[in-house]
């Protein structure tokens, strides 16, 4: 088995910090808009395309990032209390639609293969 030197989350944290860093420029984008010199002349189209980005980070966030071994919609675990804000805390120490280590270097393991293509014969032949 090949190990890439990437923990699983290091690879979800990688997806997760960009979009959120865009949600939130896109909300503060939202905000001058609403609320700076020229809100007032704003048409109401274009207050709603930093809504539009907003929506599109957070609906890649929900259900784009996922757990690398089950495919479970892992990134909503940042809004448990401490669970982080940018990046999954390290509070946070196993995926828990399957139990694996987030710890754990992503890779094209065996086990994690037959995981994803619907679990493994576990009786002996
Ligand atoms: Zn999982």
């Amino acid at each position: 088995m090949e190990t890439t030197g990437v923990t699983i989350r290091d690879h979800i944290n990688g997806k997760l910090f960009p979009a959120t860093c865009l949600a939130w420029v896109f909300i503060l984008l939202l905000l001058i808009l609403l609320w700076g010199e020229h809100g007032r002349h704003v048409l109401s189209w274009v207050v709603f395309l930093p809504f539009l980005g907003f929506a599109g980070c957070m609906l890649y966030t929900i259900f784009g990032i996922r757990c690398s071994v089950c495919r479970g919609r892992i990134s909503q675990l940042v809004y448990l209390p401490g669970g982080g804000i940018f990046r999954l805390s390290r509070k946070i120490k196993f995926c828990p639609f399957c139990g694996v280590d987030l710890d754990r270097e992503v890779g094209a393991s065996e086990e994690e293969r037959k995981h994803r293509e619907g679990g493994e014969d576990v009786l002996p032949a």
